[in-house]
């Protein structure tokens, strides 16, 4: 366990539709959220047991109030070698340069196309110009190496994978091509809406030349390529390559459940043990009873399915709200 990914809110100000299809959500009752000193606190136990890397997530993460606040608690921390944060990009322009100030150390920035009229079909407003500006506002506020992750879904954006990496060029960014998963939430999800990374490969290449892979580290989520100009984008694949066996990552959700794998049905509760005056080293127990003995392997036995793999329905999500990705943040 390497990665802790904390969602902050399970909020969003978009309704994209490969997260945030429906009409209606069962949110999560806000009496019930950590404080920031909570999520500090169970940080820094997670950090104690090898977490170095911590991303702040959702839902939106810029919607909760200060997030600044936090970070600047985390940033405190020496074990953590990497402070990052996802997020839409929508209030960015207005918070980054106070992010930067707090101590995070990387951005990254969804953005799945270039083109405002499908950004609006596909997220149900109208502030792609938000975003861009955003991703402008947090590079001249001194955040390098942004990323942009960008999830590719057949017939809606797959035509721009070119003009995404130009894009990514421009600004100093890297992109990363996603493939559609079927987590909660997803509730359109088809298979013939994923594009392979072996499409995305072999389209690429036509258009731009041969491309290198770059063999780095096997923890990493993302495949990393090079293009003939030097250009460097990354693949995550999590539907035809799932990466289950070397998956380093945690997740807690903004109510301080923690599940061990992003397809899991149940999590353990962290929040009830630390409120119920549990000691750090109690806790600390627990989590690494809890993570010696995971089994999570969800992609690959989702991808064991084949033929019978569909998404979940969203009346099971309305009953567990805790099954969405944008609860258990992404
Ligand atoms: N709201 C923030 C954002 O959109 O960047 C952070 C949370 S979002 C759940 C985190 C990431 O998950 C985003 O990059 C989003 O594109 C990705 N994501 C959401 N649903 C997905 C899906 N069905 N398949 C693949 N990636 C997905
Ligand atoms: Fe889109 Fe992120 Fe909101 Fe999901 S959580 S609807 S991916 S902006």
């Amino acid at each position: 366990m390497r990665s802790l990914r904390i969602s902050v809110t399970d909020r969003c100000n978009l309704r994209c539709q490969y997260c945030m299809p429906e009409e209606e959500y069962v949110w999560l009752n806000r009496h019930e959220l950590l404080t920031y000193e909570e999520i500090a606190e169970i940080a820094d136990i997670f950090t104690q047991l090898g977490v170095e890397k911590i991303r702040f997530t959702g839902g939106e993460p810029l919607l909760r109030r200060d997030l600044d606040i936090l970070v600047r608690l985390l940033a405190q921390n020496d074990r953590i070698r990497d402070l990052a944060l996802t997020t839409n990009g929508i209030l960015l322009a207005s918070s980054a340069e106070r992010l930067r100030r707090a101590g995070l150390h990387r951005l990254t920035v969804s953005l799945d196309t270039l083109r405002p009229d499908r950004f609006r079909a596909l997220t149900r407003k109208n502030v792609h110009a938000q975003v861009l500006e955003g991703i402008e506002v947090a590079r001249r506020v001194g955040f390098e190496k942004i990323k942009l992750n960008t999830v590719v879904v057949r017939g809606f954006n797959d035509d721009e994978l070119v003009d995404l990496i130009a894009f990514g060029k421009e600004m100093g960014a890297e992109v990363r091509f996603i493939e559609y998963m079927d987590v909660g939430g997803a509730t359109r999800w088809s298979m013939e809406q994923v594009v392979s990374r072996s499409e995305m490969l072999s389209r690429l290449e036509r258009q731009l030349g041969p491309i290198e892979p770059l063999n780095e580290s096997e923890w990493a989520p993302a495949d990393r390529y090079m293009l003939p100009d030097g250009t460097v984008f990354g693949i995550i694949s999590s539907i035809t390559q799932p990466f289950c066996c070397t998956c380093d990552r945690a997740r807690l959700t903004s109510d301080g459940i923690w599940f061990l794998c992003l397809y899991a049905q149940e999590g353990v509760d962290l929040k009830r043990l630390l409120r119920a005056g549990a000691s750090r080293e109690h806790i600390a127990a627990a989590i690494m009873s809890a993570w010696r003995q995971r089994t999570d392997r969800g992609a690959e036995q989702r991808k064991a399915l084949r033929e019978q793999r569909t998404p979940l329905p969203a009346e099971d999500l309305r009953k567990n709200p805790h099954l969405e990705m944008h609860t258990r943040g992404g």
